[in-house]
């Protein structure tokens, strides 16, 4: 089968240089596997890391991809809640299932956790894959190859972080950083999902786009006014209700240059859940904005598979849709990644396909 191969790091994202489209064996399923034909997978962030060999040097040859949808064409003999033909994606969370947090739900804690495709090859980037039963779900009738493999790893985050860890309730404010984002314009739908009021942040071109996703306000946080914008908007809505102003949910993955902005922008008892930290790490923090206000600074990765079906399920009645921004096939994968790291004209998730 054909499979998108890299074999030596590329640390200056000269992409082009290590990628190839080759021949290699094709997967057979073990007992407890479940054999896909490949539909539509998509691009992620770690695919990059993977290819810098930084901040993991992954296996080599690698091939990349944690998000895949398609259809199943076998299945091992362990296998019960699959069948041959069903419509699947990826749940690429591999966890050890066995462990305290594993057995207590939280196998997105499990120390043995590994991401498909990322720390193990080879993942989606190929015509075929297997994968153990536990990490594969059924996609609604409804949805798509294309939407499904966009939204696996993007929703089951952003539903993780809103729904799982800051349990967001109907009516309240949220914050979502980097609305245009691959978790941003979910987060947004999510958040609407829930009845909440949404301000997003994103450039003034897309500002449009998170509106028609649901957004209420959108604000540019590139503008050095956008916190005092935002506190206007607090200010407004506490008009209305008569609650008291500010954030109640703020979803962060910016990171260190919008950190400690998001903490000021938080009520009492409001919580900032993050998932990444794309300007960096080393956020300047005022520790009064989260000792002194009962602030919950909350950490979130992954997700449990089933939230990835709940999010599956919202996308299959129509409340979730993932935004496709580009579509490639594996011969074209370095300019994929080049469209990718430059986010140029881009709105939503790049699909690559065999
Ligand atoms: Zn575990």
């Amino acid at each position: 089968m054909k499979a998108l191969v890299y074999k030596e790091y590329a640390p200056n994202d000269n992409f082009g240089d290590i990628l190839t489209v080759e021949e290699i064996p094709n997967p057979e399923p073990q007992p407890n596997e479940v054999l896909i034909q490949v539909k539509a997978s998509a691009l992620n962030y770690n695919d990059v890391w993977g290819m810098r060999g930084n901040p993991i040097p992954v296996e080599l040859p690698h091939t990349s991809g944690s998000d895949a949808a398609g259809d199943v064409l076998a299945v091992g003999s362990e296998v019960t809640s699959i069948k041959v033909g069903d419509r699947v994606a990826v749940h690429a969370n591999f966890a050890c299932r066995v462990c305290e947090a594993c057995t207590s739900g939280r196998e997105y804690d499990c120390s043995k956790r590994m991401v498909w495709g990322f720390q193990t090859t080879p993942g989606s980037h190929a015509e075929q894959v297997c994968l153990p039963e536990v990490n594969v779900v059924k996609i609604p009738d409804s949805v798509s190859y294309e939407q499904a493999a966009a939204a696996a790893m993007n929703l089951l985050t952003a539903w993780h972080m809103l729904v799982g860890r800051a349990q967001i309730k109907p009516g309240q404010l949220v914050l979502i950083m980097g609305g245009r984002s691959g978790v941003g314009h979910l987060g947004i739908q999510i958040a609407k999902l829930y009845n909440c009021t949404v301000i997003a942040t994103a450039s003034p071109e897309n500002a449009g786009l998170c509106k028609e996703l649901g957004a209420d306000y959108v604000v540019n946080h590139r503008d050095e006014g956008w916190v005092k914008e935002v506190r206007g908007i607090c200010k407004e809505i506490a008009k209305q209700t008569g609650g008291a102003p500010g954030i109640d949910v703020s979803f962060d993955h910016i990171g260190e240059t919008h950190f400690n902005a998001q903490l000021s922008l938080l009520k009492f008892g409001g919580t900032l859940v993050s998932c990444g930290a794309t300007t960096g790490y080393d956020a300047k923090i005022d520790l009064r904005q989260i000792f002194f206000k009962g602030t919950n600074v909350l950490g979130s990765t992954q997700g449990t598979k089933a939230e990835l079906e709940q999010g599956l399920y919202w996308m299959g009645q129509g409340k979730i849709k993932s935004a496709i921004g580009a579509e490639y096939t594996f011969d074209q994968a370095a300019e994929a990644y080049e469209q990718f790291l430059s986010g140029k004209g881009l709105f939503g998730k790049i699909i690559i396909k065999p």
